[in-house]
């Protein structure tokens, strides 16, 4: 399974990105709306700037305490961003996730993200194509 499959079966493959400058309660309040873990910080919503996750926020209000919410999003998101592409196979997403303790990555064409997975994305198309090998193994065995 490769990462362009993945990201063609996510219902809605359009990125949220929020710009730098934003403050860190508006980010949260987006994370809130969408329903989502993390949000890319770019200025022109293609080339990432960062990227900024609830466990950040969580782990400032929990060092530093509420006032962490009015500062912007540039000092609390993660500038090192590990990316992937769309010839990328699940499985090294995967690893690069498990290894570097995220559960989100961009997906790049050069310098430009094209598109965003969640660790629960690639389970799910994971588990999909495992469930389709199975069939397929107990079809040739059943004669079938
Ligand atoms: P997450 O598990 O994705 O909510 O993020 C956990 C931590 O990793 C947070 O500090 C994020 O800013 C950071 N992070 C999330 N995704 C990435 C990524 N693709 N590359 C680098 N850091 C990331």
């Amino acid at each position: 399974m490769l990462v362009h499959q993945i990201l063609k079966a996510k219902s809605d493959d359009k990125v949220v990105t929020i710009k730098p400058g934003t403050s860190v309660a508006e980010a949260a309040e987006l994370l809130s709306t969408r329903r989502i873990g993390a949000v890319i910080v770019s200025n022109d919503g293609k080339v990432p700037a960062g990227i900024l996750s609830e466990r950040d926020i969580v782990r400032e209000l929990g060092r530093r305490g509420a006032g962490c919410m009015s500062e912007l999003v540039d000092g609390m998101m993660t500038s090192n961003l590990v990316g992937c592409t769309r010839e990328d196979t699940a499985d090294v997403v995967l690893a690069k996730m498990t290894e570097g303790r995220f559960r989100h990555m961009p997906v790049m064409e050069g310098e430009e993200m094209v598109g965003l997975i969640s660790i629960g994305d690639v389970v799910k198309a994971r588990l999909s194509e495992l469930s389709m090998e199975k069939e397929a193994l107990e079809g040739m065995i059943m004669g079938h």
